[in-house]
């Protein structure tokens, strides 16, 4: 928005006739029969929020990252409101609702007076399907005003952003029929009329769902723009220290903390849209994906990047954040054949796995639990080295699920479950969820004997860990993970 520094607007009706056009394109792919379609259901992204006029019209809406109310945030903060609002709601008040609406009292107070109804963007989607106003506890609680422990609306945080209680929709559990898709929804998607909306919610527990880690104690990276490290929790534990940040997850007396790694994801998108074009050209003309020949070219790269650096993502520091200014360090300007693009893309990998490590360090100490495998998921999770990579630095078996977009899956058992088709999330999960390969650690792998395979790559086989291939002299690899001092500790 011009003249308003910070500001993101999300468009919604270019982004609902953009989602109308995704689900056409589905409902026309081959083999779909849309009669046989039982349940829809929503997800996106976090902390997005959407107000509507009393007629429900949508009158200011905004993504994610949008960060115009940063003087109200201050302002929050230096009055002891945003320390309040962590301990009840999970998050800092930095690109939440708290803030938010305070910009929009100050800055457009007749929108602020208009202002009927709220919610979170999955929960638009839901209501441009059906008409009904609701959200669901995995994305209502993104907007920092709920009360973790009761899984509503906050009436303390209300009060805060001197709102009305009644603008704030009822919350229903991901997994409930709560509308149907009304004829002009249905004209403008292609669904049938009638045909039921189940409530979903926020992307990153959905995609919990979507590969099983829903329990208590399980670890979970989800590796997408952002990349999220989580544990599931049974209680809305909250960190003392405001690192970190809670919300409730998709299932009834469940919760889920989190630390991200705000650039780790995008930085391999950044990275190929500004010095990838070789590869891209080559991934068109053979219609492959750009990201696998890049992950080619790396994986000819020892661990440590041949001492290339990649300084990228910050690990979470939810009362301040602060992000590095993105770099890259220690090139061998002698040696061109081994000190560039190759490395760097491995050193981005290998940037991404150290926040990862981390993040997983903080969440032990904040929960006093130890991680003994983590699920890799998400587009990171789609790369063959990505994973290889994760293994190595955290030392752990990495579980790569077998559907990567599992945030969609999440919802579909949603879907599934409001549909009757599954009794439970449970069920569903087994029936749709599982694991197509678990990587060991780096030293899992040294510890045990190698078999010798074709000339230059060791083939080892460790138990529980299927079959690993690894490039190069194992003694060499683990040299270079060495010299950069990267080591786990
Ligand atoms: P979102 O969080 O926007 O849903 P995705 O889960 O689709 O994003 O993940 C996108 C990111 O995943 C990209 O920015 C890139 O970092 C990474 N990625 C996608 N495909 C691959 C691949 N084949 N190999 C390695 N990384 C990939």
């Amino acid at each position: 928005m011009e003249g308003v520094p910070g500001s993101q607007v999300f468009d919604t009706a270019t982004n609902w006739r953009l989602i109308s056009e995704c689900i056409r394109a589905v409902l026309q792919s081959p083999g779909i029969d849309t009669s046989a379609i039982r349940a829809v259901s929503t997800t996106s992204m976090r902390e997005g929020m959407v107000l509507y006029d009393k007629r429900g019209r949508e009158i200011w809406a905004c993504p994610n990252v949008d960060s115009r109310a940063g003087t109200e945030a201050t302002e929050l903060v230096q009055r002891g409101l945003a320390e309040k609002i962590y301990r009840q709601g999970g998050d800092w008040v930095a690109i939440t609702a708290p803030a938010r609406l305070r910009w929009i009292k100050r800055h457009e107070p007749a929108m602020f007076r208009d202002a009927a109804h709220i919610n979170m963007l999955a929960d638009w989607i839901a209501y441009r399907l059906s008409g009904e106003f609701f959200t669901d506890p995995s994305i209502g609680s993104s907007s920092g005003m709920f009360n973790l422990a009761t899984r509503t609306w906050s009436p303390e945080i209300i009060e805060i952003c001197d709102m009305k209680r009644e603008l704030f929709p009822p919350v229903l559990e991901p997994g409930t029929v709560a509308g149907h898709v009304s004829q002009g929804a249905a004209a403008d998607t292609g669904l049938k009329a009638g045909t039921p909306v189940v409530v979903g919610g926020a992307d990153t527990q959905l995609g919990l769902v979507g590969i099983g880690v829903v329990g208590e104690g399980n670890f979970a990276v989800i590796g997408g723009t952002f990349w999220q490290q989580t544990i599931g929790l049974r209680e809305a534990m909250i960190d003392p220290e405001a690192r970190l940040r809670t919300l409730c997850h998709a299932l009834p007396g469940q919760w889920m903390m989190e630390g991200i790694g705000f650039y780790c994801g995008l930085s391999m998108r950044w990275y190929r849209d500004a010095f990838c074009d070789l590869e891209k050209l080559e991934a068109e003309r053979i219609g492959a994906d750009a990201y696998a020949l890049m992950e080619k070219a790396a994986g000819e790269v020892p661990p440590g990047s041949n001492g290339v650096v990649a300084i990228l993502s910050n690990l979470m520091v939810a009362s301040r954040w602060i992000h590095a200014s993105p770099a890259f360090v220690q090139f061998d300007v002698g040696d061109p054949a081994r000190s560039g693009r190759k490395e760097c893309i491995r050193a981005i990998e290998e940037a991404a796995a150290y926040v990862s490590y981390g993040h997983l360090k903080v969440i032990e100490e904040v929960t006093s639990r130890s991680c003994s495998e983590v699920v890799f998921t998400g587009g990171a999770s789609k790369g063959t080295l990505w994973p290889r990579v994760m293994a190595d630095v955290l030392g752990l078996p990495v579980k790569v699920p077998k559907v990567k977009e599992s945030t969609a899956l999440g919802a579909a058992i949603f879907a599934g479950v409001g549909a009757g088709e599954y009794p439970d999330v449970a069920t569903a999960t087994r029936a749709v969820a599982g694991f197509e390969t678990t990587l060991c650690g780096l030293e899992a792998d040294l510890r045990r004997p190698a078999r010798a395979g074709r000339a230059g790559t060791a083939q080892t086989s460790v138990e529980g860990c299927g079959h690993v291939k690894r490039r190069g002299p194992l003694v060499g690899t683990a040299t270079g993970v060495a010299n950069l001092g990267l080591r786990r500790h």
